[in-house]
C-alpha cells in the first residue's frame, strides 16, 4: 500500500525507501544471512491458521535484526531468506521455475539534499530548501539534472480525464515548463459528490498519476502542493518518504516518459510563492474545483541543479507455489509486500523502521495461509501462488515487475488477494474491503464471513485513495480480479469508537515511523486470524472450482479482463 490500511484512519502508504544500511552482496554474507534467517525462529508452527504462529512470524520480520527490511540491504537478505526458508519448511515448491526468487532490477537514486529550488518571481527571489519547503527527486537515473529559468504554471489538479470531460491541460503547452498542482481530485476539495467521485479519491487524485501525466505532457518539472487532508498524511510523511535512497525500475525498462524533476512543495512555501506572484492561492484553489478551469501562468521561473548518486541493484520477489492436484496450470494468488523503510543511518535515536503492521502482518498472513493450504485435505485442485513482493514502498515496483513477468500467465491467474497492514486491535464485527463493490470476489467473501457473523464494509477514509496504494492495483490495471482486504474497525470490544481511536493513534504515532513495532503486550491478533480464515475460504472455493470471477459491470478494469480472456480462449 504505498500507504497501508487500518480500518479507521487507515494507514497511508506512501513511497518511502530505506537509507542504505550496508551492501551485503558477498556470498558469505548471503549464506550467513540465509542461515540466520532460517534459524530466526525455532517456534513449533502448526498447520491451521493461528494467533501464536502469526505473531511469531511478525516478531521475527519486525525485529531490529531485520533492520526495517530495506530493499538492497542486509535487511533484505534476512527477510527474503526467512520467507524462503518458511515456504520450504511448509512444503511449498519454488515458484519461479526452480528458484524461490524473482529478481527485480532496480536503480537506487539518492538526491543530494543540499539542493535548493530557486524561484525568481518578478524581481524577487525565493530559495526553497529540501525537507522544509520542498522535496524533489529524479526518476531519470541521471546523476546531474539541471532546470534553468523554467516558467511556472499553476494547472489546478493536473488532470486530463477525457471520460469525465475534464482537462486541466486544455490549450496549454507545458513543454519545458514547471507545473504546480493540487493533491487529490476536484471532488475532494470541492466537497461535491457530483464532481469526480466526490470524497472518494479517483486515480486522478494520486500523486503517481499526476507526475505520469505531467511527464506525458512534456513538463520539465512538476510540484504537488501538500495539504494534509488532501494527501491524507502530514508533511513529515512526505519528507520521510522522499529523503534518502529512492528506488525505481530502470528507466530503460519503462515505456512511459519520466520527469527530469518531480516533488512536493509545502503548503506554506506554496502560499509564499503565489503571494509573491500576486496570486491568491485560496481563490485559485476554488477556481480549480470548477469544470472549465484554465491554467494560470505565474509570473515566476524555477531553477534547480539536482545532483544524485545512482546505483544499479537488484531486489527480489519471493514466490512459493502449491501445485494444484487437478488443474495446476490455473492459479489463485495471495500477495503481500515484504519491504519497508529500512534503517536510516543519518537519524539519531531509534532509526529502524520496523514495519510490524506495515507489512510484517501481511507477510505473516500469507505464510499462515500457505501452511493451511499445504495441509488442506483434499489438496486444492488449482495451484496456489504465495507472492511476497518487494519495493512496494517505492511505488508498487515489485508487483509492477511481477505483472510484467508473471510466473503463471495472467489469463490463467484466477484472482489475487492482497494483504497490506492488518490491524492487531482485536476482533471486529466487520471486515473492510478497500474499493468495495468492484468484483465478484466480494460475493465469495460475503459467503465466507456470514458464518463468522460479520459484514463487509468499505474503507472508512475513501478520500485517501487506498485502492491505488498497494500491490493489487498493478494486477487490477492489467485486468486480474483483485481483492484487497483490511481489518474491520467496529470492534467486538469497544465498537467503532475503540476501532477509530486505535487507527488514529497508529496513523499519528506509528505509521511509517520507527514506532511501528511488534508489541506482544498490546497486540491482539484474533481479529486478523478471523480475517485470514475468511480469505482462506475465498481461495479454497476458487481453488476447488472452475469459477472465473470477474469485475462487476461498469468497473474500469473489466474491459481489460474480458479482452484478456477472449484472447486466451482462442489461443
Ligand atoms: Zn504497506
Amino acid at each position: 500500500m504505498r500507504d497501508l490500511i487500518l480500518p479507521i484512519a487507515l494507514v497511508t502508504l506512501c513511497a518511502c525507501t530505506p537509507k542504505q544500511a550496508e551492501q551485503t552482496t558477498s556470498t558469505d554474507a548471503t549464506a550467513g544471512a540465509a542461515a540466520t534467517a532460517a534459524s530466526a525462529s525455532d517456534h513449533a508452527f502448526l498447520p491451521p491458521i493461528n494467533a501464536a504462529d502469526f505473531a511469531e512470524h511478525v516478531r521475527v520480520l519486525a525485529s531490529d535484526a531485520f533492520e526495517g527490511r530495506g530493499p538492497g540491504t542486509a535487511g533484505e537478505e534476512k527477510t527474503v531468506n526467512y520467507i524462503k526458508s518458511q515456504f520450504a519448511r511448509i512444503g511449498l515448491q519454488p515458484g519461479n521455475g526452480d528458484s524461490w526468487f524473482q529478481n527485480v532490477p532496480m536503480v537506487e537514486t539518492t538526491a543530494n539534499e543540499s539542493a535548493v529550488l530557486q524561484l525568481k518571481i518578478g524581481d524577487t527571489q525565493q530559495a526553497l530548501k529540501f525537507g522544509t519547503d520542498m522535496v524533489v527527486g529524479t526518476r531519470t537515473g541521471q546523476t546531474q539534472v539541471s532546470v534553468k529559468d523554467s516558467p511556472v504554471v499553476f494547472i489546478g489538479y493536473g488532470v486530463d480525464a477525457p471520460e469525465r470531460g475534464w482537462n486541466d491541460y486544455a490549450g496549454l503547452d507545458v513543454k519545458g515548463k514547471t507545473v504546480v498542482m493540487l493533491v487529490n481530485d476536484p471532488g475532494f476539495h470541492a466537497n461535491d459528490p457530483k464532481l469526480f467521485d466526490g470524497k472518494r479519491m479517483t486515480y486522478y487524485g494520486r500523486w503517481t498519476y499526476k507526475f505520469d501525466e505531467a511527464a506525458r505532457k512534456g513538463a520539465k518539472a512538476a510540484l504537488i502542493i501538500h495539504d494534509t487532508p488532501g494527501a491524507s498524511y502530514g508533511w513529515d510523511v512526505v519528507k520521510n518518504s522522499w529523503s534518502g535512497p529512492q528506488y525505481d525500475l530502470p528507466a530503460a525498462d519503462d515505456p512511459d516518459p519520466r520527469l527530469p524533476i518531480q516533488g512536493w512543495i509545502s503548503g506554506e512555501a506554496a502560499e509564499a510563492l503565489f503571494k509573491a506572484a500576486g496570486q491568491d492561492l485560496a481563490k485559485l484553489r476554488a477556481a480549480a474545483n470548477k469544470p472549465g478551469f484554465k491554467a494560470v501562468a505565474l509570473n515566476a521561473n524555477a531553477s534547480i541543479d539536482l545532483s544524485s548518486t545512482t546505483v544499479d541493484k537488484n531486489s527480489r520477489n519471493v514466490i512459493g507455489l502449491l501445485p494444484g492436484s487437478k488443474t495446476p496450470q490455473e492459479a489463485v494468488a495471495y500477495m503481500a509486500h515484504w519491504d519497508h523503510l529500512g534503517k536510516h543511518e543519518g537519524e539519531t535515536g531509534d532509526n529502524i523502521y520496523n514495519g510490524a503492521v506495515d507489512n510484517a502482518t501481511g507477510v505473516a498472513g500469507i505464510l499462515e495461509l500457505a501452511e493451511a493450504f499445504k495441509n488442506a485435505t483434499p489438496a486444492p485442485e488449482r495451484s496456489i501462488l504465495f507472492i511476497a513482493v518487494t519495493l512496494e514502498e517505492s511505488g508498487l515496483l515489485g508487483s509492477k515487475y511481477y505483472v510484467a513477468h508473471p510466473v503463471i500467465p495472467l489469463d490463467k491467474t484466477v484472482a489475487v488477494i492482497n494483504l497490506d497492514a492488518l490491524s492487531p486491535i482485536g476482533k471486529s464485527e466487520t471486515l473492510t474491503v478497500v474499493g468495495k463493490d468492484s468484483s465478484q470476489l466480494e460475493d465469495l467473501l460475503m459467503a465466507a464471513i456470514k458464518p463468522q457473523g460479520r459484514t463487509m464494509v468499505d474503507e472508512s477514509n475513501t478520500a485517501a485513495g487506498y485502492y491505488f496504494r498497494s500491490d493489487h492495483f498493478n494486477f487490477a490495471k492489467a485486468g486480474v480480479p483483485a481483492l484487497y482486504i483490511g481489518s474491520g474497525d467496529d470492534l467486538v470490544e469497544g465498537g467503532k469508537q475503540a476501532g477509530e481511536a486505535a487507527g488514529q493513534a497508529y496513523n499519528a504515532e506509528r505509521y511509517h515511523k520507527p514506532g511501528d513495532q511488534y508489541d506482544p503486550a498490546t497486540w491482539n491478533v484474533d481479529g486478523i486470524v478471523q480475517d485470514l480464515e475468511a480469505i482462506e475460504s475465498v481461495g479454497s472455493t476458487l481453488a476447488n472450482s472452475g469459477q472465473w470471477p470477474n469485475w462487476y459491470d461498469g468497473n474500469p478494469f473489466k474491459a481489460a479482463r474480458d479482452t484478456m480472456m477472449k484472447k486466451a480462449a482462442v489461443k
